[in-house]
């Protein structure tokens, strides 16, 4: 599974419509304080199911919906799009039947979030779980926040665990074993 686009309508500091095509090897985004580099990342991480405003840094969720600023209004709606090649056909079942999927997520003020794969309604947590079994994901160490390297070398030991799971692609066992305890 690879990334192969990402589309931004709304989201943060990006409020006409943004597509980004993500090539094969390294990509790299420069550009001067406050253009939006970490909004990006942030973006990627929304639309994989992250749900802690503070991992955004916002105070809500809606905080990730374009604010406004001296010349725009602010808008009531924000939207990702992320687009993946599936050609190798590693997402869990349910999700396998194309070669491209696109995860959409959507959150209009005071109605919440919506996801959505191919055009299909699904669950956050189906987004969630589609990323936990490629070892990606919102909360995964694929993605690696500022300050984020000093927090392992000092975590405890199950806590670390925790991140080799990850990148082993178990985590996912994890919230399945749970839901099937609850049942
Ligand atoms: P740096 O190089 O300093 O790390 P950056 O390129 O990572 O900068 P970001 O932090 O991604 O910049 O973008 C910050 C900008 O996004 C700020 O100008 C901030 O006002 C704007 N921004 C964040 N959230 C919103 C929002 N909800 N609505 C409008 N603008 C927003
Ligand atoms: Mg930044």
């Amino acid at each position: 599974m690879r990334f192969t686009r990402l589309r931004l309508n709304g989201f943060k500091s990006f409020v006409d419509p943004t597509e980004l095509v993500i090539a094969e090897g390294l990509t790299g985004v420069v550009g001067p304080n406050g253009c939006g580099k970490s909004n990006l990342l942030e973006a990627l991480r929304w639309v994989m199911g992250e749900n802690r405003p503070t991992a955004m840094r916002g105070g809500g969720m809606e905080d990730v919906i374009f604010a406004g600023a001296a010349t725009r209004p602010a808008r009531n709606f924000a939207e990702v799009g992320l687009s993946i090649d599936n050609g190798d056909r590693l997402a869990p079942s349910g999700f396998n039947d194309s070669d491209i999927l696109e995860i959409v997520r959507r959150i209009t003020r005071d109605a919440g979030s919506a996801y959505k794969v191919n055009g299909k309604d699904v669950r956050a947590r189906d987004v969630q779980m589609l990323f936990a079994d490629a070892s990606t994901g919102a909360q995964s160490p694929a993605l690696v926040r500022q300050g984020q390297i000093s927090e392992l070398i000092n975590a405890k030991p199950r806590n670390r665990r925790r991140v080799l799971e990850d990148a082993a692609g178990i985590a996912g066992l994890y919230q399945r074993r749970h839901e099937a305890e609850l049942k």
